[in-house]
């Protein structure tokens, strides 16, 4: 259930309700909005409790069940967009931010260089995996530790946010010393061990859907994170696999405004992974952009012929550049900017 207090409510008032909540057991979960603040009732039963009781409560406007099994992160819970503020990049508002870069940081050199290109190309976020889930163990495991120095020496001389997988929960501490948004990857979607510690810490997480996952199931992934008190989520559409096999996965335009109607957090699409075509990338992100994303993830590589992975899924500095430029029209056709 959810208590959704009058604008401006005292904070008196807003104590006292939460007092309530804690004397019959259950546990709050308080989002303060700019001119309200919603208390939501977490708890196995808490379709038993009365909604009269606490409509009867001074500063309370009103109570509602929310419908969805997802409660934190379903849209009754906030109807405001929810905003991911990231060293000074907002991620849920008027502008789709870009976050690019290598499927694998690869060396010190090629994500300076990489680095220096998304910040040129008008890219606000940089991404670069370190320690990466490969389908086999004998690929390339990425760079570790050594990859996750190089992404923040790339910060310091870019000042662009950075982006990283974290895979497992023992990862999650040396991770989060160098990243700014700490990634879960498909493969991980429903990790529930790791989705709770990544609650328990306050770094923003960007969390894909799995392969396999339903929007439904994504969204679930999503509240095991907030509801170790974590707020700072951003969901992704990364392709599902189908029965299609022209490409590496079916990129589900249809999660996105789907996405947007359930959820409050902001929404990211991946049309490197979703593909796995460079060729497909600008159209797929133009696509995304058109449904209403908040972010996309791209990635690019200075030489995607020679790259350690995801190779065929990247663009070309160059390529990059003009996707950025023709997204622009698709993006102010939308009301948003890039
Ligand atoms: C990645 O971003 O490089 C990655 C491994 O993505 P996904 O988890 O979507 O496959
Ligand atoms: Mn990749």
């Amino acid at each position: 259930m959810i208590i959704v207090m009058q604008a401006h409510a005292e904070p008196k008032q807003i104590e006292a309700v939460v007092n309530r909540v804690e004397e019959l057991g259950y546990k709050v979960h308080l989002s303060r909005g700019e001119s309200r603040t919603i208390i939501g009732i977490i708890g196995a039963d808490e379709h038993l409790i009365q909604q009269s009781s606490f409509e009867a409560m001074d500063g309370v406007e009103k109570t509602m069940r929310v419908m969805q099994p997802f409660r934190i992160a379903s849209r009754d819970f906030t109807q405001q967009d929810s905003i991911v503020k990231v060293n000074g990049v907002e991620i849920g508002g008027k502008r789709v931010v870009v976050m690019a870069g290598p499927c694998s940081v690869e060396s010190r050199e090629m994500i300076l260089e990489t680095a220096h290109a998304v910040k040129e190309a008008g890219a606000t976020i940089l991404r670069g995996g370190a320690f990466k889930p490969r389908s086999s163990p004998y690929s390339f495991q990425g760079l570790g530790e050594e990859g996750l120095r190089y992404l923040a020496e790339a910060r310091e001389q870019t000042g662009l946010p950075i982006v990283t997988e974290v895979m497992s929960p023992d990862e999650i501490e040396v991770v989060a010393e160098y990243a700014d948004i700490l990634q879960v990857g498909a493969r991980n979607t429903q990790n529930y061990s790791l989705l709770r510690a990544l609650g328990k810490q306050s770094k923003p997480v960007f969390l894909k859907r799995g392969m396999s996952s339903t929007i439904q199931e994504l969204l679930m992934s999503a509240e095991y994170i907030l509801s170790g008190g974590n707020m700072n989520v951003m969901v992704g559409e990364r392709g599902i696999r189908t029965f299609e096999t022209a490409t590496r996965f079916t990129f589900d335009v249809n999660a996105i405004p789907v996405l947007k109607e359930l959820t409050h957090l902001p929404v990211v699409a991946d049309p490197s992974h979703g593909t796995g075509k460079w060729n497909l990338i600008p159209p797929i992100a133009k696509a995304a952009v058109a449904a209403g994303v908040d972010a996309l993830m791209v990635e690019i590589h200075p030489n995607p012929a020679a790259a350690w992975s995801d190779g065929n899924q990247s663009l070309t500095f160059e390529r990059f550049a003009k996707m950025m430029q023709d997204l622009r029209p698709v993006a102010e056709a939308v009301g948003r900017t890039i």
